[in-house]
């Protein structure tokens, strides 16, 4: 019986199962982790494109689950982390591992937003990401500048990553039925990390505030808070909205908020 709580719809189709391992493209030197494997439709397929003395690691909330995924490997290959992935210490991971992670999974959509961006704070520790998503947070995660679907996760997964929508996925390859179409999303952090770290809680400020009200201008938040000069030299008209700012337009304002010592908080 699948728990809604937990956010569980099993992948069901091993044509997906393939394309997704495809994707990943697993190779001998990976330290591979997968986030919420189930009852592992997804672990079983990595495990056998790994090598055979590579460990997978997998984190899994749901004990009920643990017995199933115990049976899939012995621990030297399969190391099971039974912990909520939103608590979950990456860097220490990639530590133990000695390289960066490549993290994988079909996550629960309840709490897919959080858990970008506890995975984006350690994005430092991570090579790559394939993550099934709703599908429309993948178009909002993946779209560009103008576009209605453009906000918040947009610039914040655009700023730490490259991001791309690999395939749309439909409910019927999951058991039960999900309400919603989801898609498969590759995400590759870029290193080193392009906001300094004394900068990114006012980055993620600035971002959440320029789209607090989506329909407002720049100039009804921000200009008070730069001089006319500054503006000029940014070469960003206050009169515009949030919306049609690219990601290094946001860059470039966070920078010059810095400078002008503007904080929020
Ligand atoms: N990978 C499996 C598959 O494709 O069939 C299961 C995917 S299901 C959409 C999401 C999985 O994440 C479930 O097994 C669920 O128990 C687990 N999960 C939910 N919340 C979690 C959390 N906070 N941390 C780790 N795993 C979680």
């Amino acid at each position: 019986q699948a728990k809604k709580r937990f956010g569980q719809n099993f992948l069901v189709q091993p044509a997906i199962v393939q394309r997704i391992v495809a994707a990943v493209g697993p190779g001998s030197s990976d330290a591979l982790v997968e986030i919420g494997p189930g009852r592992g439709a997804l672990t079983r397929a990595l495990l056998a494109a790994l090598a055979p003395a590579q460990r997978l690691r997998v984190i899994e909330l749901d004990r009920d689950l643990l017995p199933i995924l115990r049976n899939l490997a012995p621990p030297e290959r399969l190391e099971i982390l039974a912990a909520d992935a939103l608590k979950v210490d990456f860097l220490k991971i990639a530590d133990t591992a000695g390289a960066r992670l490549r993290i994988v999974g079909n996550l629960p959509y309840n709490i897919s937003t959080p858990l970008l961006f506890h995975l984006l704070g350690q994005a430092e520790a991570i090579t790559d990401m394939h993550f099934m998503l709703q599908r429309e947070v993948v178009e909002r995660i993946v779209a560009r500048p103008g576009s209605g679907t453009y906000g918040r996760l947009s610039v914040m997964l655009q700023a730490y990553c490259l991001v791309e929508m690999l395939f749309p996925v439909a409910p019927g390859n999951f058991h039960p039925v999900p309400k919603v179409d989801s898609a498969f999303l590759r995400l590759v952090p870029r290193h080193p990390t392009p906001i300094a770290p004394a900068r990114q809680a006012l980055f993620a400020e600035v971002v959440r505030l320029a789209f607090a009200q989506r329909r407002k201008t720049l100039a009804n938040n921000f200009r008070s808070r730069l001089p006319a000069p500054a503006w000029e030299q940014l070469a960003i008209d206050p009169g515009r909205r949030a919306e049609t700012l690219s990601v290094d337009d946001f860059f470039r304002l966070t920078e010059a908020l810095d400078t002008a010592g503007v904080g929020y908080g």
